[in-house]
């Protein structure tokens, strides 16, 4: 079984997303570390910049096949040749809808030409595809009829398309059935009915061998199937084996940060919470059996585990975190960090472990170790480009770094990442950390007011909430990001011993 990714070809046509070749090639070699067997990089007739973004993919010399979407249009095959590709997937119209009012054409023509097509992108050495346009609205027997000029002219395969996601499983079945007795078949279907996974696999039972995804399910209106919900479904549910599991997470992180789209946390397989614990019960039960609350462990697609804490979390939980992360705490303690927990996530705040180290330190009244550490700041507004430079402590060395920005608060967060980067040792992993959320709340009022700023930073699989309150905006803001890099780096030797032996 065999997966095809249209993540930048379908998945760019997605309202507001935009990948810069650069982004592009750094998802195909994702896609290629985790194994995808087919690799459709564009459509070479949208333009010069798009040609030359597929000529990269084409450079990346990838084991996958890399394609290019083409229309019904010889000179669109044209140009999908000049770029190099290995194959094309060719669209003609399949729906009557498609064929008479969208192409203007009858359905005898479109087998005609689909032919030539074929016979055109043949001679010049392509795999070819063919993809019947809104195939499942489309009448059955003139699909065949399609699927049996585009076999008969040479095509390697037949693609049924649920191009508006209206089909249900048993149609998809019936369709692909039919498609799979006259040759190789591949499926391509959308999410609209929520219906996208159940319609793949139903056209695997059918007979289909080649299931074209996206992933994170990015794609027009309510998107693809997802690459990873199908990979996990056929290996976890029927043994069927598609690409590198484990390799799933990273590559759903490379297109969240490519495409600007974010993982929904209740998202199978990639989502923040697919394999975080929260309720009392929960925890307790995943404590006794980690499979207890579980279909599958979270490292077979590259991830961990997590028990997170929140408003349910209850005295085991918390005793259980802490103990991970070798903290040990008394009666009072530990009744107090239950209480500082939850009240943090009734303030609507995720809390991480990075956070629960924070209040068991504060309740202790321990000095941590830092890694990170700010030695001083100085910002400038007045001038027409805000400029800031800090002197930090980076594992007891000292670093300047200046840096500008849209305003003082941005140019020094500039300058705090440059500092964390220039180093190449093992703190410079905390400069790539996101920004996910900032917040700042004024706690008195006047010029000279106190303001709190809290970041919730994110490296990885990890995030963490620090908050810090200063008279200074902008010290309240770099303050609170030195903190959480730091913790985000702390937190990452308190569960990865590679990184604690550096
Ligand atoms: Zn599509």
């Amino acid at each position: 079984m065999r997966l095809l990714d249209t993540t930048l070809r379908d998945g760019e046509q997605a309202p507001g997303v935009s990948m810069s070749p650069d982004e592009k090639a750094d998802v195909a070699r994702a896609l290629d570390r985790a194994g995808v067997d087919v690799i459709e990089a564009g459509s070479a007739c949208t333009g010069a910049g798009e040609r030359e973004t597929i000529r990269r993919v084409v450079d990346l010399d990838l084991d996958a096949t890399v394609t290019s979407f083409a229309r019904g249009v010889t000179s669109d095959v044209d140009l999908a040749v000049d770029c190099g590709v290995d194959g094309v997937h060719v669209v003609v119209p399949a729906s009557d809808r498609h064929v008479e009012q969208k192409v203007g054409s009858t359905r005898e023509e479109v087998a005609e030409t689909t032919a030539d097509l074929v016979e055109h992108a043949r001679d010049h050495g392509l795999w070819v595809e063919v993809i019947g346009e809104d195939g499942s609205r489309a009448d059955l027997d003139f699909l065949e009829r399609l699927a049996e000029a585009a076999h008969e002219a040479g095509a390697d395969r037949f693609c049924f398309a649920d191009t508006v996601g209206h089909t249900g499983p048993e149609h998809a079945y019936e369709a692909v059935s039919r498609l799979a007795d006259l040759g190789p078949t591949s499926t391509h279907t959308h999410d609209d009915l929520g219906l996208a996974v159940t319609n793949a696999l139903a056209s695997v039972a059918a007979g289909a061998d080649l299931v074209h995804a996206t992933v994170n399910g990015v794609g027009e209106r309510a998107g693809n199937v997802a690459l990873e919900e199908v990979a996990i479904a056929l290996a976890h549910r029927y043994g069927v084996e598609t690409v590198e599991l484990t390799e799933l997470y990273d590559l759903a992180r490379t297109v969240a940060d490519a495409t600007d789209v974010p993982l929904a946390p209740n998202k199978a397989v990639v989502g923040e919470n697919a394999f975080a614990h929260e309720s009392g019960i929960h925890t307790d039960g995943t404590l006794k059996d980690e499979r207890m609350y579980e279909p599958y462990p979270p490292e077979t697609v590259g991830r961990e585990r997590r028990l997170v804490l929140g408003k349910h979390t209850g005295r085991a939980g918390a005793e259980a975190a802490l103990a991970e992360h070798g903290v040990e705490v008394d009666d009072d303690e530990l009744q107090e960090v239950v209480a500082r927990v939850q009240d943090l996530a009734e303030r609507n705040k995720r809390v991480t472990d990075a956070d629960l180290l924070a209040i068991a330190e504060d309740v202790q009244g321990r000095e941590r170790d830092r890694r990170i550490e700010l030695l001083e700041l100085a910002a400038t507004s007045g001038g027409r480009i805000p400029t800031a430079s800090v002197r930090l402590a980076v594992d007891g060395e000292e670093r300047v770094a200046s840096g500008t920005g849209d305003g003082p608060v941005d140019a020094a967060v500039t300058a705090v990442r440059e500092a964390v980067a220039g180093s190449g040792d093992s703190t410079a992993v905390a400069a790539d950390a996101n920004l996910e959320s900032y917040h700042v709340d004024a706690i008195t009022g006047g010029t000279d007011a106190v303001v709190t700023v809290e970041v919730e930073m994110r490296r990885g699989d990890r995030t963490v909430t620090v908050a810090s309150s200063d008279g200074d905006i902008t010290r309240a803001s770099v303050t609170a990001m030195v903190d959480a890099l730091d913790r985000l780096l702390v937190a990452d030797e308190a569960t990865d011993p590679a990184v604690a032996d550096d």
